[in-house]
This record gives C-alpha cells, structure tokens and sequence, in this order.
C-alpha cells in the first residue's frame, strides 16, 4: 500500500499502527503487517521490560525446545526501520489512555491475552496456600509481578485442579527435582525454593474421565522423564471401558498411555508420586486453622450421558497446603472495547473488533483476548495473520491520526512519566541475563525477576539515578 495522505497536509506518511502486547499473538501479528505491505510502520507497546509473552512467562522452564520459537519472534524486529518495541509502557486504566493512541496511530491492535485465572467457585478458595495457575506459573518463570519466595512448600501434599497442559506443568515442575531445572532460565529463589520443597505428593484432580482430559499426548508423556517420581493413575475404573471408535488420535493416545501406567506405574518406589485422579472434583478447601489450606474436601463424579459432569455425593479428603487451580483464564476488559464476560473475550469478526454487529473502526484484537484460552504457541500465527489482514485491508479506509510522527510517540509517553524500553535496551537485559546463565553453568540464561533489576539491566548504569 502506498503511504497513506493526510487530507490536512501536503506530506504522505506511513500507515503506523500500534500492537498491544509483545508475546507470540502480537509479534505473529506484526510480522504479518510488515511483511504484508512495505509501507507500514508497527510500535510494538508491552507493559513489561521484556518481549515474548507468555513464551517467556507461561512456556515452563524446562521446555527449552517450545522457547526456541522466541528466536523467530526476535526476527520480527529486524525490520528495524519500521517497527520499534515499547517495553514499559502500560496502556490502559494505569497507563497510556486510549485516546492517546488514537492521536498518533491509525489502527490499534490489542493482544494482552487472558490474564485473569478462573474461580472454582468451591468455599475455601480464599485461604493462603490457595492460588490460580497464573500466578503459581509467572512465579516460576520469573515474571517481575510475582517475583519473591512464591507460595509455601513446606507441607507434603500438594492439589492441582484441572486437566489441562497447564496442570501438567505445575505438577511437573513441583515434582521435578530442583537440579534438573538449574539447566534452564530459572531465577535462582525459584530453583532454592524448589530445592527446599517439601512436597511429596502431588494430585492433580481431574472432573471428568480419561477420555475427556484436555492435555495433549506430548505433555502427558513429558511426565515419565521426571527422575524419581512415581505415577500413580487412579481411573476409577474408567480405562476398562473400550476404547469408542470415533475417538481421535489425541484421545486414544492419551488412553493407551494411562493405561500402561495404570499397570505400570512408571518411576515404581520414586521419592515423589504424582497422582492422576480422574472423576474427581475439589468441593471445599479446609482451613489448617492458621488461614491456610490445610486439606482439600473432594466427590467422586460421573459422567451423564450429554457429556457434562456431576458429582455422586461420594466424598473424601486429601491433605494439601497448596492448591493450584489450573481451570483456565479469561482476559480483563479492555478500556473502551466491548467484552463478552461469558466466554472472556473481546467480540470481532476475523479480528475486527465488532460492538452492535458494526466493526469499531480502527480497533483489532489478537491471541487469548480475541478467541479465548486455546491452542498452542504456533495457534497464533494464523490467528496473527488473520488480524494483519484485515488491518492491511481497512488501513486505506480509516481516519489519518491528528499526529502520526515516529518521535511524538516517546515524546508524548514521556510526558506521561513513561520511560519506554528501546529493543536495544532489551538486548542489554537479554546480555545481562546470558550473562547470569554463563556464570550458573550449563544454562544459556538465567531470568532477571525483579522490576528494578530489569530495569535497571536494560538501561544499563548510564540511567541509574
Ligand atoms: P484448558 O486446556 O482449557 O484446561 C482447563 C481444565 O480445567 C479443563 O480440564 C477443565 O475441565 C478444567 N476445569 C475448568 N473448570 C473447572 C472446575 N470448576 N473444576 C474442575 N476442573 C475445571 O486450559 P489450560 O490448561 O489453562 O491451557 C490453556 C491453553 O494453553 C490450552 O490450549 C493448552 O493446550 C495451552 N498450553 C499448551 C502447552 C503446551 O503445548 N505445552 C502448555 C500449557 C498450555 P473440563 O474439560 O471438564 O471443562
């Protein structure tokens, strides 16, 4: 597309479109854009220091392999003249306002994924000891809002609620021994509270049977490789069932695996044991009497015949000081944007963002906010470019921004009291962080958690004031 005319000025300038959100959904999306027209310039704003999302902060430590995607992502910002990171920016309520992006950009992309953990909805939810997957994952992987001693792993019961990858991962990386995990970006307080778990056994409660479990084969098959760790499947019978034939490979997969370790637990005599129990649900988190959960109340459970779950009255307890609830997430509201509360997303057609059935001109939605929790890493690369598609095609129909330049962006953030974070400010962080993985050993980088010391890395001593 040629550079789009502002109709009060005699100067062309360049379509310049903004992208909320640097993990994998917004840089898939801004690559889209600059690869699908020469002319388009993209400011990538994220709240935090750093780019890459959840590649950086849900992406479990130990799956280096997944991480490699960032290197394709970093790629996104080789067009250096036409695309630039903004880390440290929050847009929003506590941030830039909305109309200020209106002023310099004439699309805005949203792509702030779904941040919020879904309740259970059981009483006890409230008590220490009790957290939402979210935050007991940016814990582990360093993310600067949940930097610190993380929760307690002093008691040798853990739950996690949920049959998803995420619940997976939890109960992998409570289980897995803390040295195995010095080989990856680990922030050292995460590897020494590992290291200082006194976690035994970890259930992970599953509502419905093995059949209708969401986690993929690959994950669950991630479990065995864990040193010293025993599985236990508790299927209540449910793998005996044959196998229905118009189960996909996915499912049938995940049913030849657990019924193997059902037979054969694998890791038989290991110091730790990962319970799979299957149609089980928690009901109640009981108190230990100091605020913290203490034992967790659960119901055995069935399916009925639509597919849905209920519980059969029958109950039992678990000893537990942490409960992990990885039932899934929805996106917080976006200022300005319509919602859909019910399924946690903002309403678009092919990433238009659409209030009363007419598309809000100039406003885009990418990743978890625009079609929910769902899909893997690479899930955003056609749901990026779909977005980008729809940008490149209304981007010659919308209203020029009042003031499009390049540095009335930082000067205007400025103003705010914002201090944007350069992508060359990153690869200092990025250096400073390689620089801590050289010293552990073994490791290629080891994650800066702190805002200060992120901060302070990316601008290096130079800004220190
Ligand atoms: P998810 O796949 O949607 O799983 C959520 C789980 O929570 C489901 O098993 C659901 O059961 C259960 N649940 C919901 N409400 C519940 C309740 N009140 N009580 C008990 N259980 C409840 O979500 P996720 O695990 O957070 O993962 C999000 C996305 O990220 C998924 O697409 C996942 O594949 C992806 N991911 C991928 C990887 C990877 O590829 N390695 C790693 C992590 C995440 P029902 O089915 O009964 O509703």
């Amino acid at each position: 597309m040629a550079g789009a005319a502002d109709p009060a000025g005699p100067a062309p300038y360049p379509p310049r479109v903004a992208v909320i959100g640097a993990g994998p959904a917004g840089l898939y999306t801004t690559a889209a854009l600059l690869d699908g027209d020469p002319d388009v310039h993209v400011d990538v704003l994220d709240r935090l220091p750093a780019p890459y999302g959840l590649v950086r902060y849900g992406v479990a430590p130990d799956h280096l392999k997944m991480k490699s995607v960032i290197r394709a992502l970093a790629g996104t910002f080789d067009h250096a003249d036409r695309v630039r990171f903004l880390g440290n920016v929050p847009v929003g309520e506590h941030g830039v306002p909305a109309e200020v992006l209106r002023v310099h950009y004439h699309a805005v992309v949203h792509a702030t994924g779904s941040a919020i953990d879904r309740d259970l909805g059981v009483p006890g939810e409230e008590l220490t000891g009790s957290v939402g997957s979210g935050e007991f994952v940016s814990w582990y992987c360093g993310h600067p809002d949940a930097a610190g001693p993380g929760p307690a792993l002093d008691h040798p019961g853990a739950v996690v609620v949920g049959a998803g990858n995420v619940a997976l991962d939890v109960a992998r990386i409570l289980t897995r021994p803390a040295d195995d995990l010095a080989a990856t970006d680990a922030h050292d307080a995460v590897l020494e509270a590992l290291r200082r778990s006194a976690i035994t056994d970890v259930h992970v409660l599953v509502r419905r049977d093995p059949e209708h479990a969401r986690f993929t084969p690959a994950e669950l098959r991630a479990l065995p490789g864990i040193t010293g760790v025993e599985i236990d499947v508790d299927d209540d019978h449910a793998l005996d069932e044959p196998v229905p034939p118009e189960d996909d490979r996915r499912t049938r997969q995940n049913l030849e695996t657990l019924t193997d370790w059902r037979d054969h637990p694998p890791g038989a005599g290991g110091r730790r044991h990962l319970h799979l129990h299957f149609l089980r649900r928690p009901v109640r988190l009981l108190d230990d009497g100091t605020g913290r959960v203490g034992r967790v109340e659960i119901e055995r459970t069935e399916m009925t015949p639509d597919g849905g779950v209920r519980g059969t009255g029958e109950l039992s307890v678990l000893d537990a000081g942490l409960v992990v609830r990885a039932v899934g997430h929805v996106a917080e509201p976006v200022p300005g944007l319509p919602f859909d509360a019910a399924t946690g997303t903002v309403p678009h057609v092919a990433g238009r963002v659409v209030l009363g059935g007419e598309p809000v001109r100039g406003s885009y939605v990418a990743g978890w906010l625009k079609r929910g929790p769902t899909g893997v890493i690479g899930t955003n690369k056609h749901d990026g470019t779909e977005t980008a598609q729809s940008v490149l095609a209304d981007l010659p129909g919308l209203a020029a921004p009042p003031r499009p330049g390049g540095d009335a962006v930082p000067e205007r953030l400025r103003a705010l009291g914002i201090e944007p974070v350069a992508w060359s400010d990153w690869l200092r962080l990025d250096d400073a962080e390689r620089a801590l993985g050289a010293a552990r050993g073994g490791t290629e980088r080891v994650k800066i958690a702190e805002w200060d010391a992120m901060l302070d890395a990316a601008r290096g001593p130079r800004d220190r004031t």
